[in-house]
């Protein structure tokens, strides 16, 4: 099904304003990734403290309302309301020079490094793809996995809510053949949910224990269904050269051991976000393109 162009303004013909406009929606996109990254898993978690309690026929928790509009993000030393003017993207962390604008307490450079990112990542998909639907939907799928790489990180935990809406997004992208055609996509997903859950599998009838999550097959099925099932093998062989680099590094850093179990969602992720840009090529190389469809 053929998309018609993307209307845009007249100013948006110079690449140069495009990408400039491209990384400050970017940056502003990463703030709010910020919240996203912090309240997910807390409001999924009270959720599922809420169902607990009424399976067991307890009274539920009196709490105040949390999502990712409310409560206003404040700080967590001093609980100062974070003001408009501290909130700009990049900016008001460089001018408050990570600190609390109140109580001097430091702010991790962990938000302005997730804004920059959300920033960098904007302005790679519109250099790379131009002003057209590839792009604006490029962003979408590279914010949305900016996010699960952090929640990962973070938690060992990829949420439904981004990984399933990531899959069906990617199912619609390719309903007008952005990034893959709609048959190869929609076998994307189902070969890359199946693959990782037959190494799941594989890996907990031989070792005994779970190697992975079901999170990372939702995740895998999600990038086949935007890239298409030539994007697969590409991926996994990325993600696994990236996630034995890191963890070495890791290993010899901080002196993790092998037992420590390791997310593999980030690597999934990284490997998504190469895959986007350089797909044609690595598809190439691996001799895969009589196969693309
Ligand atoms: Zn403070």
């Amino acid at each position: 099904m053929p998309l018609s162009p993307l209307p845009l303004w007249p100013l948006f013909d110079y690449p140069l304003i495009l990408i400039i406009c491209a990384v400050v929606i970017g940056l502003c996109i990463g703030s709010f990734l910020n919240v996203v990254i912090y309240r997910l898993p807390k409001m999924l978690e009270r959720e599922w403290n809420r169902q607990c309690a009424e399976l067991r026929g307890e009274p539920l928790p009196e709490e105040s309302t949390y999502n990712l509009a409310i409560p206003r993000s404040a700080c967590p030393t001093c609980g100062h309301k974070i003001t408009a003017l501290e909130n700009i993207p990049l900016l008001s962390w460089l001018v408050l020079r990570g600190k609390c604008a109140q109580c001097q307490a430091p702010i991790s450079t962990r938000y302005p490094f997730v804004e920059f990112l959300g920033g960098l990542l904007a302005g790679l998909a519109f250099w790379h793809f131009g002003a057209s639907w590839q792009a604006v939907t490029a962003c979408l799928f590279l914010w949305t996995l900016l996010a699960l790489t952090f929640i990962d990180f973070d938690t060992q935990l990829l949420p439904d809510d981004l990984t399933l809406s990531l899959l069906w997004a990617g199912l619609i992208v390719n309903l007008f053949g952005l990034f893959a055609p709609l048959a190869s996509a929609v076998i994307g997903a189902i070969v890359g949910y199946l693959i990782l859950w037959s190494v799941y599998w594989a890996f907990k009838l031989l070792r005994g224990k779970e190697g992975m999550g079901y999170g990372d097959f939702k995740l895998l099925a999600a990038l086949g269904a935007w890239l298409g099932w030539t994007a697969l093998l590409p991926i996994i062989l990325i993600s696994s050269v990236v996630g034995v680099v890191i963890g070495i590094v890791l290993m010899i850093a901080r002196g993790r051991d092998h037992d420590t179990p390791m997310p593999f969602g980030p690597f999934l992720a990284i490997a998504g976000a190469i895959v986007l840009f350089f797909k044609s090529h690595l598809i190439q190389w691996l001799h895969l393109s009589s196969l693309a469809f």
